[in-house]
């Protein structure tokens, strides 16, 4: 009687518990809990934060490291070894090191995605103009493109990732709303590197850049930046990606001009499109 008694017991305590562990386990089958996590490979910095802002728990390897220039970057055998095991690639789709990329993953199992897909681009000579992260209202719809495809290709998650893109684009809106509410467009902003194309379409303002089609200007050129520099009474030079520092030194102290550094290409997106906000509307006055 002790015997069946405690047996009784032990399985009027068991029940339960096993009924939550079952419940457990199913649960964290279908929410992904215990799922392997995303590997995700992504070209440029910003979209670090693009994945993890839709499936926090991915791990990222990026391609081009944030000091790089983007149009002269060139992969190196070691990062192209790690993109192997990657689940997906996510690529800007307008940038030359990416096609190095895509041939080496061609045999392999690795999904490949173009953000860039559906862009209004803008174009120079006939190339398309890199800077499709330099824009919040193209960057939202990169990350809504992004989600899309997470949610195809772990349709597990799919709940998730909506509900975590609609939080981050609320995130990019609200600061897209605060530059167009506060930036007074008097004078035109001056960079080295042109990256402000697709901001200056966004915002209505005028981008004079020291840079040529990605070389540096002829002395003609130089001449009507300077006689521009002059007649707007300019007295910042924005410079925001790899440059040649020494031109821009010159220049500076020739027309009598601060030089201000920025850097978007960072892990840290949101919060360097605040700083680039920042200045664009203290510059704009
Ligand atoms: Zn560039």
């Amino acid at each position: 009687m002790s015997l069946r008694f405690g047996l009784e017991k032990f399985m009027r305590y068991l029940k339960p518990g096993l009924l939550f562990l079952l419940t457990f386990f199913f649960l964290s089958q279908s929410s992904g809990l215990f799922a392997k996590p995303p590997v995700v490979a992504v070209s440029i910095p910003p979209q670090k934060e693009w994945v993890l802002s839709l499936m926090p728990d991915a791990k990222v390897v990026v391609v081009m490291p944030s000091h790089a220039s983007p149009e002269l970057f060139e992969p190196t055998f070691s990062s192209l070894k790690t993109l192997f095991q990657s689940d997906i690639y996510v690529f800007t789709g307008v940038l030359h090191f990416e096609e190095k990329i895509k041939n080496a993953l061609k045999k392999t199992p690795v999904k490949k995605y173009d953000v860039s897909s559906g862009l209004s681009l803008l174009a120079h000579d006939g190339h398309a103009d890199p800077h499709i992260w330099m824009s919040l209202d193209m960057a939202i719809k990169q990350v809504l493109g992004m989600a899309r495809f997470f949610s195809e290709h772990y349709p597990d998650r799919q709940q998730d990732i909506q509900k975590r893109a609609s939080a981050y684009v609320q995130k990019l809106q609200m600061l897209d709303k605060r530059i167009k509410r506060e930036l007074v467009i008097k004078k035109p902003i001056l960079v080295y590197h042109p990256v402000l194309s697709y901001a200056a379409r966004d915002y209505g303002f005028v981008q004079l850049a020291v840079e040529q089609e990605g070389k540096q200007p002829s002395g003609k050129q130089l001449k009507g930046i300077i006689n521009d520099i002059k007649t707007h009474q300019i007295r910042y030079i924005l410079v925001i990606e790899q440059t040649n520092i020494d031109m821009v030194n010159q220049l500076a102290k020739e027309q009598r001009l601060s030089v201000l550094h920025l850097t978007v290409l960072s892990e840290h997106y949101l919060e360097k499109m605040t700083e680039l906000a920042d200045v664009l509307i203290k510059l704009s006055k």
